[in-house]
């Protein structure tokens, strides 16, 4: 049996969730708080030998009223100056999910929190026309599913993303969109459309073609099957689809680096894009404690294998650097992609999306304002 030796601060995290919460079917071991917390929570024994329940920890979510959704960067790495995040959070779960430190702002830990208390911004629809009718706005591809992913399980309820892309379409705005969910599905009536006249392209990550590695790693996303069959769907209703081995995990998954490239090329893919992995943050930690249990018998040739990509640290956060890291590792996997990719015919990106033909739509006393 276990007591708790303090209370969380945090206005945002319930004092009655066990630091170490059963986890089952999720990938963060621990709930430990994010960096700016200025408590922290240890479980300790009270000397009963009495054994306990742990409770299933289910997923919640909260409301958020956002007064503006595009969010700028400035990142010189990034192809892209703006983003939407219909949710924060993510149920997903992936524990290398470089989203998780944002959760920490909230007050909620990048742990357990960021995969089971999630945030939903049900009005960002009605900001995003708001902001697309600014005098002042000038379009850009806008990028979803970057930080957080716009397809996750509780979108089937929400249809937030279903409705920012109505928005988008009825604008004529491109969108690029990043997802591993194979809800996109449902929208491709909407993502046809667009695809037709050159505003939108989409990128679906498949990180390992084994099933069990997958369920660990990412325990609530689709199966790697499941994600290849949804470049089928989209690449047959005619949108243009990029096959994302993102993230490469050293010594886990960098040998089926050509498989999955080959398995997205077979599938409709047109083009491929890698990203290696990023531990940057609390998810340095997180990542680790999840690869000490889960893989005991390669963890330390993983972290061994992280560190040299990055001079000795588990991330180096400079631009250019931090998305491959860098030393002979990342060459050899540089190299092997290039190669892949020209055999395979996914070594062009994809066409650019048109941002010449938004236009917004006339709403109610727009006639008037021609007399
Ligand atoms: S699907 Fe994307 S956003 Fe969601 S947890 Fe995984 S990596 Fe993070």
């Amino acid at each position: 049996m276990f007591t708790f030796c303090s209370i969380l601060r945090s206005t945002m995290t319930s004092p009655d969730r066990h630091p170490d919460f059963g986890a089952r079917g999720r990938a963060a071991r621990t709930n430990r708080p994010g960096r700016f917390e200025r408590h922290d929570r240890e479980a300790v024994s009270d000397g009963w030998d009495i054994p306990e329940d742990v409770p299933t920890l289910r997923t919640t979510v909260d409301l958020e009223r956002p007064r503006s959704v595009i969010t700028r960067n400035a990142s010189p790495d990034v192809p892209f100056d703006r983003s939407i995040n219909p949710y924060r959070g993510c149920e997903h779960g992936c524990i290398y999910c470089f989203a998780r430190p944002t959760h920490a702002y909230l007050g909620l830990s990048p742990g357990l929190d960021f995969e089971t208390r999630l945030i939903a911004r049900p009005e960002a629809p009605e900001a995003l026309v708001r902001e697309l009718r600014a005098k002042s706005y000038r379009p850009a591809v806008i990028a979803i599913g970057t930080n957080t992913d716009p397809y996750q399980p509780i979108e089937k309820t929400h249809q937030i993303m279903r409705r920012i892309l109505k928005v988008l379409r009825d604008f004529r705005h491109p969108v690029g969109i990043v997802t591993k969910g194979s809800l996109i599905e449902r929208d491709i009536d909407i993502l046809s459309d667009m695809a037709r006249v050159g505003l939108t392209h989409v990128g679906i990550s498949v990180t390992t073609l084994d099933p069990e590695v997958s369920r660990a790693m990412e325990p609530r996303v689709p199966a790697p099957a499941r994600r290849l069959q949804t470049i089928r769907r989209l690449s047959d209703a005619g949108i243009p689809v990029r096959v994302m081995v993102a993230p490469v995990v050293p010594a886990l998954t960098d040998h089926e680096l050509e498989a999955i490239l080959e398995a997205g090329a077979k599938a409709g893919a047109q083009a491929a894009s890698w990203v290696m992995l990023r531990l940057p943050r609390e998810v340095s930690e997180l990542f680790r404690e999840w690869v000490e249990e889960q893989f005991p018998d390669r963890a330390a040739r993983i972290m061994g294998r992280v560190r040299s990509l990055h001079g000795g640290r588990d991330y180096d956060p400079e631009w250019g650097k931090r998305m491959t890291g860098e030393g002979p590792f990342a060459d050899l996997v540089r190299h092997r992609f290039a190669v892949a990719t020209r055999r395979l015919g996914l070594d062009q990106p994809l066409t650019p999306l048109r941002t010449d033909l938004f236009r917004p739509p006339p709403q109610a006393g727009d006639q008037l304002s021609l007399f």
